[in-house]
């Protein structure tokens, strides 16, 4: 506990659920800025860590500070994620079951970097062998290979995640990690051929060519310049300041061999990156009528290299991208495609090829993590998902990413309350619920079966030739007019402030508004990649190549699922997995738009405290019982403080502490016995229990 009175006016208080006066909204911020102010980005509701963006390096991640935070406990010392960390840890251990930490918050709260800081703590401070320390190693260095597929430069966020990640971290009985396993959720691939202005591509393509050695490069047929290559250069931002290319190209090397890549495996994985690059600058110049110029010596030149390095027989290739092939009569027809149509095709293919090898790497990644041995694990799980987003255009990615962000607003209502609720019930406790909004009805909107925009969408992908993004937004407007969280362009002066434009619609999510602009849609939620293409791919010499394409692909009567339909059904599986664990949050908020340290924006940083739920959670914390302890721990505690308890106490540790809070003048509105736990109303009981020590 924070010290003194001054103290605590100075640098605030460290569980919002000890406020004193009243859980307004300005008491609230007034607190989070003070401790901003004082560089402490950490404070509890109760066992929720929020945690403010501070931008700059705070020291506080040292091998002494974990020392401080390993074993010690939750309350006692001043919040920080390694006190979570542990406490999900030791939990874990004393009641061998299952757990997940959620972390949330929008692009750039610093989720990523918490996430990498309690795998840290985890390997650092958990028992290990010398056998287990290439686990621990493992583990670590999955994260920089990872970044480097799967991180990039947005707007947001120099490091923006644009794929999901849920890692589970085994550990045996005695606690020593000894394996994992990542399940990574729908990887943003239109990134690889086209970025926005501001924006780059994946990281790796950027160290590659910075940091590639010379006599890589040469033979990739790569030039150490990103200026020569198109996927490279949309965003106008090939250096970004912040980040080190080259020194990260040295790190993924050294994680890709650690974590057991053969040494086959990375020239392939390379090769794959260089002939994505080399696609990227394949022109097709236009006949008169249109059609594409297969003759074209840019087509020749750049594809030769890609072709090379796939290890696919000359000519195909630049066949696939430029001509169709028509099944008519038992014959085949080669029938040329438009300019227009080919720059679609290589532009799929590149999107193919790097989205599959995605997959593979995190499946090579899990053959690593992997632990052989059967006897019972237990896992703690750590869920780090791209934030909540919105850009001055947001199209079918933002539509996705938002969505996955309604779902984890979703499982976090469902689980506070409902535990909170199945607490009391199980202790034979009874309370009132609070009221809180509850963003259900914006999750049916997007998913829900045969009505929402998710099925409406699906349905317009089956009608190829017909349906066009404008379409699928009449449909939309025509079935989901006047729900209250849908805005189209006729409705926007009513619902919101600002209008719309024609190929825009507008959802009201939990976190704020966003306007989508339909073009894209079928296209994306299609991923289609033409036929002869992928026959061409599945006879290169490559092997990831060759593993990528030539897994079981569904066979052609049944259609397979699209993109938006996917995503559903993994996310539905996310939240089957994490309801059957316990769960932990911490809420990441940005404190300004601008990357930058000491600057603490109250209109932003009010606005995230609201929609995550903050204010509610603290309500329910407080409407219950601020605090809840088990009879034995809370016993061990403060036992002291009372001559009867100390220094052993020999009835039951319930007796115990009717006993110890007798002494000490609890009055009977103040706390409730539990079968378990003792249940403490308002926080200032424990607090005064607390200050007991110090007189
Ligand atoms: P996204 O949803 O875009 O992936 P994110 O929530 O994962 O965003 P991070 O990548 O974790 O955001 O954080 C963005 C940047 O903020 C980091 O690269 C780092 O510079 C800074 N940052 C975040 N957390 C901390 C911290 N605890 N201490 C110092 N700097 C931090
Ligand atoms: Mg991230």
């Amino acid at each position: 506990m924070e010290g003194s009175l001054t103290a605590r006016d100075r640098v605030g208080i460290q569980d919002f659920v000890l406020l004193d006066a009243y859980t307004s909204e300005t008491a609230f911020m007034d607190n989070l800025r003070k401790r901003f102010n004082e560089n402490l980005i950490y404070t509890y509701i109760g066992t929720l860590l929020v945690s403010v963006n501070p931008y700059k390096e705070l020291g506080i991640y040292t091998k002494k500070q974990m020392d401080i935070y390993m074993g010690v406990n939750f309350f006692e010392l001043p919040p920080h994620i390694f006190a979570l960390a542990d406490n999900v840890y030791r939990t874990m251990i004393s009641e061998t079951n299952n757990h997940f930490i959620l972390i949330s918050g929008e692009s750039g709260a610093g989720k990523t970097e918490a996430s990498k800081k309690v795998l840290q703590f985890y390997a650092v401070c958990c028992p290990s062998t010398r056998l287990l320390d290439n686990v621990r190693d493992r583990l670590l260095l999955s994260n920089p290979v990872l970044e480097a597929f799967g991180n990039a430069k947005t707007l947001k966020n120099d490091n923006s995640s644009r794929f999901g990640k849920y890692m589970d971290i085994q550990f045996d009985h005695q606690g020593a990690a000894v394996g994992g396993h990542v399940l990574s959720y729908l990887l943003e691939k239109s990134r690889v051929v086209h970025q926005n202005h501001g924006e780059r591509n994946f990281h790796i393509f950027y160290q590659l060519v910075e940091g590639g050695e010379d006599e890589l490069l040469r033979w990739l047929g790569l030039e150490r310049n990103c200026q020569n290559y198109r996927f490279l250069i949309q965003g106008e931002c090939a250096k970004v300041s912040s980040i080190n290319d080259k020194s990260d190209w040295k790190t993924v090397q050294k994680a890709l061999t650690i974590i057991e890549f053969s040494e086959k495996d990375i020239e392939h994985l390379f090769a794959i990156l260089a002939s994505v690059l080399h696609l990227g600058n394949v022109h097709f110049g236009a006949s008169a009528l249109g059609y594409v110029l297969s003759t074209d010596t840019s087509i020749k030149f750049s594809s030769n290299y890609a072709l090379e390095l796939l290890g696919i027989p000359s000519n195909m290739l630049r066949e696939g991208l430029t001509h169709r092939k028509i099944e008519a009569k038992a014959e085949e027809v080669l029938s040329p495609f438009t300019a227009e149509h080919a720059k679609y095709a290589r532009d799929a293919l590149a999107k193919a090829i790097y989205g599959r090898t995605f997959s593979w790497l995190v499946n090579k990644i899990n053959e690593s993590l992997a632990n052989k041995d059967s006897t019972r694990k237990t896992v703690i799980g750590l869920l780090d998902i791209y934030g909540f987003e919105v850009f001055d255009v947001n199209s079918f990615e933002q539509f996705c990413i938002n969505f996955c962000n309604e779902k984890l607003q979703q499982l976090f209502i469902q689980l506070t309350l409902k535990s909170e609720q199945e607490e009391y019930e199980m202790e034979g406790i009874e309370w009132e619920p609070v009221p809180y909004f509850n963003n259900k009805i914006i999750c049916d909107l997007v998913e829900e079966k045969h009505r929402g925009i998710i099925s409406i969408l699906d349905e317009e992908c089956l009608r190829p030739g017909e349906a066009t993004d404008f379409t699928f937004l009449e449909k939309l407007e025509e079935k989901m007019c006047g729900h209250p969280h849908f805005v189209t362009h006729k409705l926007a002066d009513q619902k919101t402030r600002k209008t719309l434009e024609r190929g825009d619609f507008r959802l009201l999510h939990y976190a704020g508004e966003v306007t989508y602009s339909v073009a894209g849609f079928l296209d994306k939620n299609n991923d289609l990649l033409y036929r002869n293409i992928k026959e061409v791919m599945r006879q290169s010499k490559n092997s990831i190549i060759q593993h990528c394409f030539n897994a079981i692909e569904p066979d052609g009567k049944k259609r397979p699922e699209t993109v938006a339909t996917q995503f559903k059904n993994s996310l539905a599986g996310l939240t089957e997995i994490l309801m059957t664990k316990e769960p932990w949050y911490v809420r990441c908020l940005k404190p300004n738009h601008c990357k930058q340290p000491d600057r603490f924006d109250d209109v932003m940083v009010r606005h995230q405290v609201k929609y995550l739920g903050l204010m509610e959670h603290l309500r329910v914390r407080r409407a219950g019982f601020a605090y809840r302890r088990r009879y034995e721990v809370f016993l061990k505690r403060y036992k002291a403080l009372c001559p009867d308890t100390w220094p052993h106490w020999k009835g039951t540790p319930a007796e115990g502490v009717q006993r110890l809070i007798k002494h000490l003048g609890y009055k009977p509105d103040e706390y409730k016995m539990g079968r378990t736990k003792i249940f403490i109303r308002h926080p200032r009981t424990l607090f005064a229990t607390e200050d007991a020590f110090e007189i």
